[in-house]
């Protein structure tokens, strides 16, 4: 069913999601529990519950007294994300889902399942405030911040998904999380970095997905990324580079003209190094736009000899936009003279195209509500 993007803000945006034990840590979760004054370690019981069992629904605790359920699960569990709409394509292994927030706010996350692995991809603002003319996201501008339980229970309902056997190929779990659905993260900093946590402490404190399976991609905000250098995680770093020189990236990534791309290629060899981790470089190819030969060559060049690899990402031409994907000619082309420089470089798969759920394609849609309960 095809979607329609609005490209208007979506409604909500008005305030705080309620407390969540996702925002919180195992000892501040404990503080709650005793302040309703059950033992603290219903905390962890109730932790284990949600992100060992994927569940918060009280009547699923039948370790808790019965009496205790409710309040425990109101204190600290309030539903954060109702599913308005899913949609799937691959045989059912790529699927979408938009949630509407508490205050009415629409994002999205897509579960994709391959031989080797499940990757969620989720978001991290309702909307964007970065405004790359390429991405359907940044159209429409940012409505608000995700919380840090507003974005783990993205992963929560995938894995609860999996775990159910919901998605064709037995029952799974999720093995990798990518922050490329809609938002910055960088700009949603705080939230971010405590979900990073929480996705991968180990339960009961949080999911225990390996933080090397994290990739948090972003536009290039220089000093978020060095924080995020000095936090010494092992998650993977993905710059939207997009084009090698700063006359077309000030157009492509707005956001260039406040750092250039030397300035955002020397933070992203400072997180290299102080992680150990290979930087991914995002590359969208547009026909006649970025794929010039002369480009490949200047980017290879920047990136010849550092701990990197270059994604390139055909492009998704968004609704009523004039761009479109590289002639396949030039993409060959493209990625020869990146090899040439000796630079490893992958043509990112393009799944989910069929429902909007391709990379840079998650907009909040609204249409006539289908709603799917939980
Ligand atoms: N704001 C972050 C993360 C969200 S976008 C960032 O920019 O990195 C995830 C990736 O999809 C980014 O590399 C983004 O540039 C890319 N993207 C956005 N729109 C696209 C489109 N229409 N086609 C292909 N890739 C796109």
């Amino acid at each position: 069913m095809p979607l329609v993007l609005t490209g208007r803000r979506t409604a909500g945006g008005r305030g705080r999601p309620p407390r969540h034990l996702a925002d919180l840590s195992l000892a501040e979760r404990r503080a709650v529990v005793a302040g309703l004054g059950q033992p603290p370690f219903r905390a962890s019981q109730l932790s284990r519950h949600f992100f060992g069992r994927y569940t918060d629904q009280a009547d699923e605790m039948s370790d808790l007294p019965r009496a205790a359920r409710d309040p425990l699960a109101q204190a600290l569990l309030p539903r954060l994300l109702t599913a308005e709409r899913e949609l799937s394509c691959d045989g059912g292994t790529t699927r979408k889902t938009l949630w509407r927030t508490f205050d009415g706010a629409l994002v999205e996350s897509v579960l994709m399942r391959y031989p080797d692995r499940v990757t969620m991809c989720v978001s991290s603002q309702a909307g964007c405030g970065m405004a790359c003319p390429f991405c359907a996201t940044g159209q429409a501008g940012l409505t608000r911040n995700l919380s840090t339980a507003e974005i783990v229970a993205q992963v929560v309902a995938g894995a609860r998904l999996l775990a159910d056997g919901e998605v064709p190929g037995g029952p799974g779990r999720v093995s990798n999380v990518v922050f490329m659905g809609m938002g910055e993260p960088l700009a949603n900093y705080a939230s971010v970095l405590a979900a990073v946590r929480r996705l991968t402490d180990p339960v009961p404190e949080g999911m225990g997905i390996s933080q090397r399976s994290v990739t948090v991609s972003t536009v290039g905000l220089v000093p978020a990324i060095a924080r995020l250098a000095a936090e010494r995680l092992s998650v993977t770093l993905a710059v939207s580079l997009h084009a090698p020189d700063d006359e077309l990236r000030d157009t492509l990534v707005p956001v260039n003209r406040r750092w250039k791309v030397a300035e955002v290629l020397a933070a992203a060899w400072g997180y290299a190094a102080a992680t150990g981790r290979r930087v991914s470089i995002e590359y969208a190819l547009i026909r006649d736009i970025n794929d010039h030969a002369w480009r490949a060559d200047l980017l290879g060049s920047l990136l010849a000899g550092r701990l990197a690899h270059v994604n390139l990402i055909p492009l998704n031409p968004t609704p009523g936009s004039k761009w479109t994907a590289s002639r396949p000619a030039a993409q060959r082309e493209f990625v020869r003279r990146l090899q040439a420089h000796g630079v490893p470089v992958t043509v990112r798969d393009t799944r989910g195209r069929e429902i909007d759920g391709a990379c840079g394609q998650l907009a909040a849609s609204a249409g006539s509500p289908r709603p799917v309960g939980r």
